[in-house]
């Protein structure tokens, strides 16, 4: 068996893949594969109808927001956000915590103005800042609530009036979240939700419009909302296994359920780095990322060796990113906690080795 540790793109439980499978080749006794029915089908209606109601039962969005499905991915977000939010002369709010941070800055900037409240890069964005002001005339904040590369999180919003807008790529249906704190949210669907090609986007309707600017219409949320996210041609197969994906996390319980699991992965995998002489964390303690672990080794030696026996132990996708270097292993929602316990075991069987 495989323990896929890799970050993206798309690692969802067996049994997803094996339904979606199943309807690439006949979709609900159709005869049709799920890639060929129209999108306008009474069929396909079902489909994206349920992906948006499990969206909504399972995150608890409230009344007053539309749930998208977008193409673009999480990027194209970047740009949408600040077309949408950010009128003439306004300016908007954003936390630097890493690459990904980086770019939805560097996206908006093209926009409009823009101001970095904090930035951690000079601790190679190892931590997320906590001291740093929000004016209270931004137009929007922006924060990156999981920074995949760099293996820090942040749980709870920072503290503002301001219309605050997240993007949620990594660790969205990870952990319970509260979605009347925030006034947008976005997830390239790629980590937790489902196959890349669909991004998901929560909108409070009363930000339709708000930048004033005539936009092109595919990159108007209202347009989207107004169209049930069928203005164009939508990405039928990346909902569709969104869906199937999301019935799994429903049936395991929902959100409650798998934040629970999470927590002790995380732990245990965070406990064994901590114990572990030949294993060093990168993230600051009190930031640890609970869907990204990152871990250096004292030498290239050491990791290159340490790479070797994993993958003899099947354990995939483990090299770190080069901005960081060493271990990153994504633990993702549909990552078992055998998955965690087989790099564990390798981990110490590694140590013993070296003794
Ligand atoms: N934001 C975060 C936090 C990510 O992890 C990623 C990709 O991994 C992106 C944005 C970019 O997403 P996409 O490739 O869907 O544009």
């Amino acid at each position: 068996m495989k323990h896929n540790f890799g970050a993206g793109p798309c690692i969802l439980p067996k049994e997803v893949f094996e339904e979606a499978s199943r309807a690439v080749i006949d979709f609900n006794g159709t005869g049709l594969s799920i890639l060929e029915i129209s999108h306008r089908s009474k069929e396909f209606e079902e489909v994206i109808a349920e992906t948006e109601s499990l969206v909504r039962e399972l995150l608890n969005v409230p009344a007053g927001y539309s749930v998208l499905f977008l193409q673009g991915g999480a990027s194209q977000q970047f740009a949408m956000v600040p077309m949408n939010l950010l009128p003439e002369g306004g300016f908007a709010s954003y936390l630097d915590t890493g690459v990904w941070a980086t770019k939805a800055a560097k996206g908006a900037k093209k926009i409009g103005q823009i101001d970095i409240v904090a930035s951690s890069s000079d601790q190679n964005y190892s931590y997320i800042p906590k001291d740093f002001a929000i004016p209270a005339d931004s137009s929007y904040f922006h924060y990156t609530s999981n920074n995949t590369i760099y293996g820090t999180e942040v749980f709870h919003k920072p503290n503002t009036s301001v219309p605050t807008v997240v993007d949620m790529s990594s660790d969205i249906l990870s952990r319970t979240i509260d979605v009347s704190e925030f006034d947008l949210l976005y997830a390239g669907a790629q980590k937790n939700m489902g196959p890349a090609g669909v991004t998901l986007v929560v909108i409070k309707d009363e930000l339709f419009g708000k930048s004033g600017k005539t936009i092109p219409t595919i990159f108007d949320y209202e347009s989207h909302a107004k169209a049930g996210s069928m203005y164009n041609t939508p990405p039928v197969f990346s909902i569709y296994v969104s869906m199937l994906n999301l019935r799994w996390l429903k049936a395991k319980g929902g959100i409650e359920v798998i934040e629970q699991e999470n927590i002790i992965k995380a732990r245990t995998l965070y406990d064994e780095i901590d114990r572990n002489p030949f294993f060093k964390g990168t993230a600051a303690v009190e930031d640890r990322s609970r869907m990204n672990v990152t871990f250096v080794m004292d030498t290239p030696e050491l990791e290159a060796e340490f790479l070797a026996l994993a993958k003899e132990r099947n354990l995939i996708g483990i090299k770190g990113h080069r901005s960081v270097g060493g271990f990153r292993a994504s633990i993702y929602n549909a990552l078992s906690i055998s998955s965690i316990n087989a790099l564990i075991d390798t981990m110490r069987e590694f140590e013993e080795r070296k003794k």
